[in-house]
């Protein structure tokens, strides 16, 4: 059986972490992974989140199952987190399902457009987080690219992304990343995400839209502005949303899927769908990172300790993406970067060649991804001297 089988190569990300961490240079710099780091370049436990943990011990009653939608108070906290006080909400157009994680939310999105539509053709961002790509094809959909970003202006190409959503039929299905879009960090602007809306509304498309950084943006509310102008436009629409990052929760694996129907009636049958999806896969998801979500989410006190938690790792990205322009021209690194200051979320573009990221892991153990993407939570005041020093040599 498995004689004829090719190995899998790792996931180029996945390979650079685990350099990284057989790397012994006490001066070595990882900038590619996708996870938040404080100043010491350490990613802790939310004091929220252990908070709740520490309640969760105390008083979880049952290990029963939980069913295949997961837990009833996440999934009510999950939704008013999304949408507030959304119309589709009040008039009960949208089901939400717990999943493990964002992917198990996209995977689960993934299985039911297949089986609403087996040829739909999911159209994703170019460039996109690579693992939509892998998720949307394990579930026999073919994805194609729109053109988005643009390299040589390190801005948006949104004439061409009208250009080429304005020929996508009904029946296919539109990616768009919330906020903070992974690898760019270019988002939509609201009058661009009307007129994708516009679009949608004339092609008939399908939106789905993947949340995986509400908070690191601008705000939970500015950054859920997107898919709030878009869900009271459209008749269909499918969230997924991922708390690993928000709420720092990412081995606990916890996400949720969001189906908008045109009315109550038709959102509760494609989200029977949608269960019957889960309850072939993993049939039901784990309790503990929904419960620490839902008990966060349900206090008055969890909540606002967990806003200032949130607000302090996004005043932390935003005032690095400033500090770094400016730590780059202090020391002459060769080039433009003013846009990072102009971006959102952890990621950008460093638009510097592959030679030069392959110099920088060999010779001052700074870990960047092929594409040149950067986390720049991974920059801190003890690195950036030696990093801005490195990339000037490098590039010069
Ligand atoms: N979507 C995007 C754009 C992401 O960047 C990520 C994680 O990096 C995810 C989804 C999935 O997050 P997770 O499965 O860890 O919750």
């Amino acid at each position: 059986m498995f004689n004829q089988l090719q190995p899998v190569p790792t996931d180029p990300i996945l390979g650079l972490m685990t350099e990284y961490k057989a790397d012994n240079n006490p001066k070595k710099v990882d900038l590619s992974v996708g996870v938040y780091k404080n100043e010491q370049g350490d990613t802790p436990v939310l004091a929220a989140v252990k908070k709740a943990e520490e309640y969760r011990l105390n008083n979880e009653q049952s290990k029963a199952y939980l069913g295949m939608a997961g837990d009833v108070r996440f999934n009510e906290a999950m939704t008013n987190l999304l949408f507030g006080e959304h119309d589709v909400v009040k008039s009960g157009r949208v089901k939400t399902a717990q999943t493990p994680g964002g992917t198990g939310s996209l995977r689960v999105a993934a299985e039911f457009i297949a089986r609403c539509n087996p040829t739909a053709k999911v159209w994703v961002t170019n460039p996109t987080w690579a693992n939509h790509i892998s998720i949307f094809n394990a579930a026999g959909l073919q994805v194609e690219e729109f053109p988005y970003f643009d390299f040589d202006t390190m801005g948006l190409k949104f004439d061409q992304t009208v250009e080429t959503l304005s020929k996508v039929p009904a029946g296919d299905i539109v990616l768009l990343h919330a906020c903070c879009h992974n690898p760019s960090g270019m988002d939509l602007n609201l009058e661009q995400w009307q007129t994708v809306a516009d679009i949608a509304k004339q092609q008939g498309f399908t939106i789905l839209i993947d949340s995986a950084y509400q908070g690191f943006g601008e705000g939970l509310n500015e950054d859920a502005a997107g898919l709030r102008l878009l869900a009271s436009q459209v008749e269909e629409m499918i969230v997924c949303s991922s708390c690993s990052k928000n709420f720092g929760l990412y081995r606990d694996r916890i996400g949720a899927i969001s189906i908008i129907g045109t009315d109550p009636a038709k959102a509760e049958i494609a989200f029977s769908v949608a269960l019957g999806v889960i309850r072939a896969i993993y049939s039901m998801p784990p309790a503990h990172g929904a419960d620490i979500v839902a008990t966060i989410l349900s206090s008055q006190e969890l909540t606002s300790l967990w806003h200032q938690e949130l607000d302090e790792m996004r005043t932390r990205i935003n005032g690095l993406r400033s500090f770094v322009v400016d730590k780059f021209k202090e020391k002459g690194v060769p080039g433009n970067f003013d846009f990072i200051a102009k971006q959102n979320g952890m990621f950008s573009f460093l638009g510097i060649d592959k030679e030069s990221i392959a110099t920088l892991k060999k010779d001052y153990s700074i870990y960047i991804v092929g594409s040149s993407r950067v986390n720049v939570a991974g920059v801190n005041d003890s690195n950036a001297d030696y990093l801005a020093d490195a990339l000037a040599k490098v590039l010069n």
